[in-house]
């Protein structure tokens, strides 16, 4: 078909959803390194896991060799519901930017939790409801996977208990309420309610929290109350398996229209949905059937590739979690509070971890103002309002668009637009009134954090 041809939407039918997953892993030289027991130093057996994990995802977590994992029908039907997400050409930003460059990008905030993670909560829910169990327990940093999972949840009849980062708790009341009526319960985070969270505000009193601290209260809830698992909506390997699906169906879409993207560009929070998009991208990569430049995006002010260390750290700040090799800023470091939205996770996935250090991927770190001007841009010519975290990726798909304009060459960018941003109107606010401020961290501010990351043989950084 000729260039021409493509339309603003690729809609692929409901029966060309996916139905396995693509697990990269299976195709990666180099696996990502286990989990490791934090008293032992031993990589961790399934069954150490189980008082945390729902059985069925552990073994998907710890799944290196099979390429491809069956949807279940259930979770099949679900996707149904919203799924496929439309992959859009971007000809007015195109126009807009009066680049050579096609863009195009993959949205996934057509669903009220506005993002990609209803793709895993649904899943998630789905074990654990087959397991007999009576809830999760999870956390949430700007809401959306709270959202998320409340949904999946209600879907299922589980009950789900959210910890929410309390800046987020603050700026976004109306998520609350959406978890709400999905029939969550949500706690400001760091609470009273734990052990570890009335030790995190001893230690740091008005602190507006972390994930890494609402992970350690939910995973305190869940091994402390029977018929509870907690679960997780990034970093780990059986969320970036879920969200394969963004990118099983992006690939689908462009190979009907013979499009082969030469860029691939996503945010990074903890890499679930830049994890999903590339995947199968990836896989061809590392297959060596094709190449791809695959760029991941974060705030320059929770920073985890471009200046993290590559380390084995605790996934939490209460250090109850598992040890992961990844890029990292230390499980203590807090982001600055003027900093909006997600993305700010202190670690990474440690299948992007291993893939960044290997040199298949690159990484880089955007300011707060200009992505909202990125935002902003994109909102006026596109209509759709992006998510502040998505617009990280619409920042670095613009500059290289821009960067097409001035050599002339017409190359194919991909990114991901994981969601909207109803929900960030008081970081649009401050944006819109000139507030909003960008917040580097210097070496001294990440000292701390790498100073906590944990000693032992053979984890040098
Ligand atoms: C959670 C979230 C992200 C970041 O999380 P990843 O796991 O890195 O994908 C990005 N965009 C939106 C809209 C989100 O909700």
């Amino acid at each position: 078909m000729s260039e021409n041809k493509i339309p603003y939407k690729i809609y692929l039918d409901e029966s060309e959803i996916p139905t396995k997953w693509y697990n990269v892993r299976a195709d990666m030289k180099t696996k990502p390194a286990p989990l490791l027991n934090p008293g032992t130093l031993e990589p961790l057996k399934a069954e150490e896991l189980y008082p945390i994990f729902c059985e069925e995802l552990v073994a998907q977590e710890l799944n290196n060799d099979d390429a491809f994992i069956e949807i279940p029908d259930e979770i099949q039907n679900f996707y149904r519901m919203y799924r496929p997400s439309p992959l859009i050409r971007a000809y007015f930003l195109e126009k807009a930017l009066d680049t050579p460059a096609k863009i195009y990008y993959k949205f996934e905030g057509n669903n009220t939790s506005g993002s990609h993670k209803l793709n895993s909560a649904i899943a998630q829910a789905y074990y654990a409801k087959k397991q007999g169990l009576k809830g999760v327990t999870t956390e949430t940093g700007a809401g959306q996977w709270g959202t998320a999972l409340s949904m999946a949840c209600s879907y299922f009849g589980l009950d789900c208990k959210v910890y929410m980062v309390k800046v987020s708790y603050e700026q976004k009341p109306f998520r609350r309420e959406v978890m709400r009526t999905y029939g969550a319960s949500v706690t400001p985070s760091p609470s009273m309610e734990t052990e570890v969270g009335r030790k995190i505000l001893e230690a740091h009193p008005g602190t507006t929290g972390s994930l890494g601290c609402a992970i350690s209260e939910a995973v305190e809830v869940a091994t402390k109350n029977d018929g509870y698992r907690y679960v997780l909506g990034s970093v780990l390997n059986q969320v970036l398996l879920h969200q394969s699906i963004i990118g099983l169906e992006t690939k689908t879409a462009m190979d009907k229209y013979g499009v082969k993207p030469d860029i691939i560009i996503g945010c990074a929070g903890g890499g679930s949905n830049l994890g999903g998009l590339i995947s199968p991208f990836m896989g061809e990569k590392l297959r060596g059937e094709a190449d791809y430049r695959i760029i991941a995006v974060e705030p320059a002010s929770c920073p985890s590739f471009t200046r993290g260390k590559f380390a084995y750290d605790f996934c939490d700040t209460g250090m109850v979690c598992p040890l992961a090799k990844m890029y990292t800023l230390g499980s203590g470091f807090i982001p600055s509070a003027n900093h909006a939205g997600g993305l700010r996770y202190h670690g990474m996935s440690s299948t992007l971890s291993q893939l960044y250090h290997d040199g298949l991927m690159e990484a880089t770190s955007v300011e707060q103002t200009s992505v909202f001007r990125a935002a902003q841009q994109f909102a006026r010519v596109e209509g759709i309002l992006p998510a502040p975290e998505s617009s990280h990726a619409i920042r670095v798909a613009i500059d290289e668009a821009l960067k097409c304009k001035e050599t002339g060459e017409e190359k194919t960018i991909l990114f991901g637009l994981t969601g909207t941003g109803y929900f960030d109107m008081v970081a649009y606010e401050n944006f819109n009134n000139g507030t909003m401020t960008d917040y580097i961290p210097t070496d001294e501010d990440l000292k701390p954090g790498f100073d906590a990351i944990p000693k032992f043989p053979g984890n040098e950084f």
